[in-house]
């Protein structure tokens, strides 16, 4: 948890993860967004409805969990409240990431799970990662629809819109977000060719065991 008053570093650390989410392909035009919780109420967040690859620290808007304008220009973005619908359900978060990356919402078009135990190293380092019903983008529903996810779970998939991922700090969300797409795509490339293989229950129990 950010203890410091020097919001400018924090800032400059949420331009530096919209520019590598954007460079990465997780995110197009206008989308995404990220927050870090400064303390119990405020936040940092980017505005909405601008490139996120792109953003300069002066752009970064300080809120409060009522979405008000505490300094900056624009709107807050649209899916704060799904941010702060995960803050509430999570005290030991101070970062979130939303983005748009292709693999996972692809998979997500075409009703494929990243529960069932694949990749051992996504199990020892996320664990199932669920997919949520489907919500309209930027709504209170939105919000609503996370709750019970994120509780229990570092990343999501939301149906057919996107990806979040919740971190101690922002590296580690955006680690998470990193590791959930490079899965994706590993498991999207695999169904191309036929229904990919299934840790057995040994397998599985094994990687558990040494993860406790
Ligand atoms: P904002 O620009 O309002 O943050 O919205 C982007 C987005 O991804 C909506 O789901
Ligand atoms: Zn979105």
């Amino acid at each position: 948890m950010p203890t410091s008053k020097n919001y400018d570093k924090y800032k400059k650390i949420i331009c530096k993860i919209g520019k590598k989410m954007y460079q990465n392909g997780f995110i197009s035009s206008t989308d995404g967004n990220i927050s870090i919780r400064l303390k119990k109420n405020l936040f940092l967040c980017t505005p909405s409805n601008v490139c996120k690859g792109e953003l300069q620290s002066n752009q970064i808007i300080l809120t409060n969990n009522k979405c008000e304008i505490l300094e900056g220009k624009g709107h807050v973005s649209s899916e704060f409240y799904t941010h702060l619908s995960a803050y509430e359900e999570r005290q030991d978060i101070s970062a979130v990431i939303h983005a748009h990356p292709v693999y996972s919402i692809v998979l997500s078009l075409t009703n494929i799970s990243l529960c069932p135990p694949v990749l051992p190293e996504l199990i020892m380092t996320l664990g199932e990662i669920p997919t949520t019903d489907y919500a309209t983008p930027g709504s209170k529903e939105g919000a609503d629809i996370i709750k019970p996810w994120i509780k229990n779970h570092n990343a999501l998939i939301l149906k057919s819109h996107g990806v979040i991922t919740v971190g101690k700090d922002l590296n580690q969300a955006y680690s998470y977000l990193e590791r959930v797409e490079h899965s994706s795509k590993i498991i999207f490339l695999a169904h191309l060719i036929c229904t990919p293989d299934i840790l057995s229950k040994e397998q599985y129990s094994k990687l558990i065991n040494k993860i406790h």
